[in-house]
């Protein structure tokens, strides 16, 4: 497998540095939660958190729905819940990527049901090619065309998540398969 950079870790980082004023100037008084959705956002929550310079409070939820190759299973499940209670929140879904929309379609759907004030949705990257589930992305860092990436959080097989870049996985020339 060979890598490419797609989006440079400077960029990101002026992007994200962006988006947090952004949310500065949108976001009224009241608590705001930030939900870190595990482990592909855990970069981009903790620096988009640093960006915003109004109190936020920050939480977790853990949710499957591509198994441990590049295909999506199309099933959503949550394998770790949020510790604490939304009612009268704020509510931004922390997201690393937007690809079919079925995973941040079911999670908007779930955490508008626990009663918050406001639910959005922050992604870094959006692939809208391959949208099933239309879904509002409030906050968008960059569109990017179907390819499978992987860094800053993104993973293959649970690798590459700590590169500082984003970067297309493609498969070596001489990884084709022949005769
Ligand atoms: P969706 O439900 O929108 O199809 O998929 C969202 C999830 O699929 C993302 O949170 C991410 O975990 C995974 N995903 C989608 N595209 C990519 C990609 O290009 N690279 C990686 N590493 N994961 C992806």
């Amino acid at each position: 497998m060979a890598l490419r950079q797609l989006i440079s870790a400077e960029s990101i980082q002026a992007r994200v540095t962006e988006i947090g004023a952004q949310i500065d100037r949108d976001y009224p008084d009241g608590v705001l939660y930030l939900i870190c959705i595990l482990k592909g956002s855990c970069y981009f929550h903790a620096d988009l958190s640093r960006a915003i310079k109004r109190d936020v409070f920050l939480d977790f939820m853990g949710i499957s729905s591509y198994g441990k190759g590049k295909t999506s299973s199309g099933e959503v499940k949550i394998t770790k819940d949020l510790d604490i209670s939304l009612e009268g929140t704020h509510v931004l879904i922390v997201e690393d990527i937007v690809d079919t929309g079925v995973t941040l379609d079911y999670l908007t759907r779930v955490l508008e049901e626990r009663k918050p004030k406001s639910v959005r949705i922050a992604a870094l990257l959006d692939k809208p090619d391959r949208r099933i589930k239309q879904v509002k992305v409030a906050y968008s860092g960059f569109q990017i065309p179907d390819e499978f990436v992987v860094g800053y959080g993104l993973d293959y097989a649970e690798k590459y998540r700590n590169l500082p870049d984003v970067c297309v996985l493609e498969p070596d020339e001489d990884d084709s398969v022949t005769g």
